[in-house]
């Protein structure tokens, strides 16, 4: 490359890059790009490719709303977001609209008549960013529209629909490719939260996005406290749990079934939770009022499926709640992820138990999958496994498992300081004699009688609990006369439980789901029970100690306000709530809750003061400027 060529492309790069600040701060109110944002949005505005993989919470729709609005500003035409999840268009075209941007969507909830108007402006050039959805995209007709007047670019959101192995797979995402051949030369941009290589792949491969250029960012979400708890009364253990720490904030509850998600929305609301359902079962339009309730009102709590939440906007959830197991590490990272957006602290907490594995196998057992589909996930639910039993760092096996493994290592001896390992590190003890009685037990009972048993039946055995439900099975199998009879009388029914739940997660057991549960030696039960092998595994205590570290006062969204501070906080809570009712748009949209703590630290005075704020873009300031320096002036409540 000639000098001359490189210093005129240094120069376009200044140029984009200087128009694109521009753009963010007038627009978007922000002082400057996080992490890769600006050289993925300077690589975009220049006509590249680029593949974006960032955690949630990190800012990847700027990454193509700058863009677009940079290639209109050089009469390149209207940017094109693919986006599967229709129900949420709605509000990101709000909160584009708020900011001055000429946004609008193309999907099946609107009539007719106002289609062909969106279609209209589209044609006109009235547009800078139209939302699509993938089926409707691909229509001959959609095609035709689009080829109709300029694109700037085609964004595909939540990229990771591509994938087959993941629970969001959407067919149509695999003919997103016939975009690239039939617009030539329009920057095509992929973006995900979904961490794991063969996902990024995966992306590249079935998109067509060979020559796209990767920025991926760390996945570590520092905001997020991740805990898991030994399942024993889960519902209890939930509302104590919410009640500690979460009072009247927003949060989603993950529940694995329909009825289950009933029954714990139920039992929420008895509590004096407010909290609503959502699942794949409920009538369309019940769950959709129930998502718009979860995102405009303050403080509601969702339960649901995992039918629920790819896309949730919502900044400020400030807990994710698993009461199951997720099906893989990649699940329960998204999952968890939907909680502090913002940045603000936040809770990913989970109650898991023995019976999760034992029924989660039995599912991917039972599946009319592919053999090599059913290896996959079974793999996948082993590292979940793995993750819930460590006893050490989360975050570190987290980000280990997403290939971070320098993260990981960065903190020396892995401790993040905001996971329960870390907060609170779980005892651990030389287990191995209790696991070879277990192997043994489960050894004898298949040799000396011929049968294979579920964890139940073997625990009442190592325990000589004649007692239990086990009693009859004990007596007629005569399982009393076997030498393991009785040998772990001295560890309780869950001390029992913990155990058989590490080695399966571990590896030092199977479960066969074929018949009902059934537990099985391993390849690497022999070495133990040959003592070849040692067992360290984490002591079961009853009443885990709870969280240290973090006081109430860090999860409240007014901490760190002085008297007047928070009073004018409040006051512009109130203010919020009652014009986002009134222009029909989730409360977050008009400004978020870092804004408004911002605004009523600095109390501005002027317009231009409160234009200086993180936050306020032009027009903004524009419609809601005076009201608030009104606010600030009077310093209290409106009304
Ligand atoms: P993602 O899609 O990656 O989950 P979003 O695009 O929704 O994240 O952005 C998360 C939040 O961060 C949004 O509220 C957004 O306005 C804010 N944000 C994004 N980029 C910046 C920035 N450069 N400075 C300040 N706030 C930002
Ligand atoms: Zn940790």
């Amino acid at each position: 490359m000639s000098d001359a060529v490189a210093v005129e492309e240094r120069s376009v790069a200044t140029s984009t890059g200087a128009l694109a600040h521009e753009v963010l701060h007038r627009v978007f109110g922000y002082a400057s790009f996080r992490g890769h944002q600006g050289d993925a949005i300077v690589h975009v505005c220049d006509g590249g490719d680029a593949l974006i993989l960032m955690p949630t919470g990190a800012g990847k729709s700027l990454c193509y709303q700058i863009p677009a609005l940079v290639r209109r500003q050089r009469g390149l035409g209207c940017g094109i977001v693919v986006s599967p999840l229709i129900a949420l268009m709605q509000d990101q075209v709000s909160a584009l609209r708020e900011s001055g941007v000429r946004a609008a969507f193309l999907n099946s909830t609107l009539s007719a008549q106002r289609a062909s108007e969106v279609e209209r402006d589209f044609r006109s050039g009235a547009l800078d960013l139209l939302y699509v959805a993938p089926e409707r995209l691909l229509t001959e007709r959609c095609l035709q529209l689009l080829s109709s007047a300029p694109v700037s670019l085609f964004a595909i959101d939540e990229a990771h629909c591509v994938s087959q192995w993941g629970h969001d797979f959407r067919p149509e995402y695999m003919q997103l490719a016939l975009l690239g051949k039939r617009f030539p030369g329009v920057p095509r941009i992929a973006l995900t939260a979904t961490a794991d290589p063969a996902t990024r792949i995966e992306i590249v491969e079935r998109l067509g996005l060979e020559d796209a250029r990767s920025f991926v960012s760390s996945f570590d979400r520092p905001n997020i406290r991740y805990e898991i708890v030994e399942k024993l009364d889960a519902r209890r253990q939930l509302i104590d749990f919410i009640r500690a720490d979460h009072a009247d904030q927003a949060g989603i509850v993950y529940c694995l079934s329909r009825r289950k998600v009933d029954e714990t929305a139920a039992y929420l609301v008895e509590q004096g939770v407010k909290a609503l359902p959502y699942h794949a079962g409920m009538d369309s339009e019940a769950r959709q009022r129930n998502q718009a309730r979860f995102l405009r009102d303050d403080g509601i709590v969702m339960v649901a499926t995992i039918a629920f939440g790819m896309g949730i906007d919502k900044p400020d959830v400030r807990f994710v709640a698993h009461l199951d197991l997720p099906k893989s590490i990649e699940g329960y990272y998204q999952e968890t992820g939907r909680a502090g957006r913002d940045g603000a602290a936040s809770d990913a907490w989970m109650a898991y138990g023995l019976q999760d594995v034992v029924q989660l196998r039995r599912m991917i057992d039972e599946s009319d999958a592919s053999d090599q589909y059913k290896r996959v996930s079974g793999a996948k639910l082993d590292s979940m496994l793995g993750l819930c039993e460590a006893a050490t760092c989360r975050r570190a096996m987290l980000l280990t498992y997403f290939g971070e493994d320098d993260a990981a290592d960065a903190r020396g001896e892995a401790n993040c300081g905001n996971c329960d390992n870390c907060l609170v590190p779980p005892e651990t003890f030389d287990a191995t004699v209790a696991v070879q009685q277990l192997l043994s037990c489960i050894y004898r009972l298949k040799k000396e009688r011929g049968q294979s048993f579920g964890a139940l039946h073997v625990i009442a055995v190592l325990r000589g609990d004649r007692s239990a439900k086990s009693a009859d099975k004990i007596a007629q199998g005569r399982h009393d006369a076997l030498s393991t009879f009785g040998i772990g009388a001295e560890r309780s029914e869950l001390e029992w439980r913990a155990i058989v739940r590490q080695c399966i997660a571990f590896g030092y057991v199977d479960v066969d789901h074929e018949s009902y549960g059934t537990l099985h030696l391993t390849a690497r039960s022999r070495a133990v029970l040959k003592g070849e092998e040692a067992v360290r595994l984490r002591r079961f205590v009853k009443d885990a100690a709870r969280k240290k570290g973090r006081t109430r006062k860090d999860l409240d969204p007014a901490d760190g306000l002085d008297g007047s501070a928070a009073a004018l906080f409040d006051a512009l809570r109130s203010w919020r709530l009652a014009t986002s009712r009134e222009h029909g748009v989730p409360a977050y949209v008009i400004f978020h809750d870092g804004t408004l703590k911002e605004i009523a630290r600095a109390r501005p005075t002027t317009i231009a003061a409160l234009g200086a704020l993180s936050g306020v873009g032009e027009k903004k300031l524009e419609a809601y400027g005076r009201q608030i320096v009104e606010l600030v002036e009077r310093g209290e409540a409106p009304g």
